[in-house]
């Protein structure tokens, strides 16, 4: 996306995008050190556990959240705003950041008896108003950071479904990691993506029948043609604005985009993967945290592959069905049905 505003955008705009661009290396750059450098040891992984057993030993898990103001400036993580048990502040950006990561640890923890992102009980540290007029959000490998806008494009990122995709980022690099690159990175991506609209539907009681699968809805600037950033159940179809451009993202395999900009395509191609959950999700019915979230849980936990492609992916879900469902059961079939509808026979 930032690359359509730098080709399009007026001035003003065309220089954010440029300083933006420069900044998302840096951050990656410093995620794909935290993620791949070997610095999280495999046995930190956490292990898949059943989902009564889950529910069993959930209650004693409980989230340390620490937001920081990080007052428009540059450095992390900023001074302390709202701390685990504090009241609210008043600051909107400050009492959602805290009340979204507040879902998001117990969806984790409830959901699937994941202790915090490490699953070893990891503070939960936010910075918002991070830098001036800053058009983004981002997991730099220790900490989620969120701009505020620049209330042209962007009007805000401490929206739940964002929040709920930066933290899940952090649960991809304690789980293995799924380099943020090409096919693996749209996984990680994807990954983010499906963790993020599951905090969303959970926390508001929505069925897979129910939720718009949307991500970051809200978050466009007001005069911005669009409805959110990502549309799982229709990618593609977001956003198509003079600024942003036309939402880049395909449904199909037959509509890869092969680029080298976007760490080649991550937020771009993880429309193939998004869709294909959204379909297992529609075949499904219930909650996404129910049958299809254990089963994306338990492969992530297990691929053991940090340069996955979309097939080996769908391979390890489908591995995921047949042991959680059975060989041959209508959650394996289902699933394998959903992959092909996206171009993925597995
Ligand atoms: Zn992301």
């Amino acid at each position: 996306m930032l690359e359509v505003m730098r080709l399009r955008g007026d001035e003003g705009v065309r220089k954010m995008a440029e300083e933006m661009l420069k900044l998302g290396e840096k951050t990656r750059e410093e995620r794909a050190e935290q993620s791949t450098g070997g610095m999280v040891p495999s046995s930190r992984s956490g292990t898949f556990i059943s989902r009564a057993l889950a529910e069993a030993t959930a209650t004693t898990l409980s989230p340390n959240r620490k937001v920081y103001d990080g007052e428009k400036k540059a450095s992390l993580p900023g001074t302390r705003a709202r701390f685990e048990g504090d009241p609210a502040t008043g600051d909107a950006e400050v009492d959602r950041a805290y009340d979204a990561a507040g879902e998001v640890f117990e969806l984790y923890a409830q959901a699937f008896n994941r202790d915090s992102l490490d699953g070893f009980g990891m503070d939960l540290v936010h910075t918002v108003h991070h830098r001036a007029n800053y058009n983004n959000a981002f997991w730099n490998g220790t900490q989620m950071a969120y701009g505020d806008g620049d209330g042209q494009l962007f009007q805000t990122f401490t929206e739940l479904s964002v929040i709920g995709h930066e933290m899940s980022h952090g649960v991809v690099q304690f789980s293995g990691g799924l380099v943020y690159e090409g096919q693996s990175g749209a996984l990680n991506e994807s990954f983010a993506d499906v963790f993020g609209v599951m905090t969303q539907q959970r926390a508001l009681g929505q069925s897979v029948y129910d939720a718009d699968w949307l991500v970051g809805k809200g978050i466009l600037g007001p005069n911005i043609n669009g409805v959110a950033l990502r549309s799982m159940k229709a990618p593609g179809t977001a956003y198509s604005d003079s600024l942003l451009g036309q939402d880049p993202q395909p449904y199909h395999m037959d509509l890869f985009v092969n680029t080298t900009s976007d760490n080649g395509g991550v937020h771009i191609n993880s429309g193939i993967p998004n869709h294909a959950f959204y379909l297992f999700c529609m075949y499904m019915g219930g909650n996404a945290w129910d049958r299809p979230g254990q089963i994306w849980y338990k492969a992530l936990q297990e691929i053991n592959n940090p340069l996955a492609t979309f097939g080996n992916w769908a391979a390890q879900t489908l591995d995921a069905a047949i042991d959680l469902h059975g060989n041959g059961s209508y959650e394996m079939l289902m699933l394998r049905r959903a992959w092909k509808l996206v171009g993925i026979d597995v």
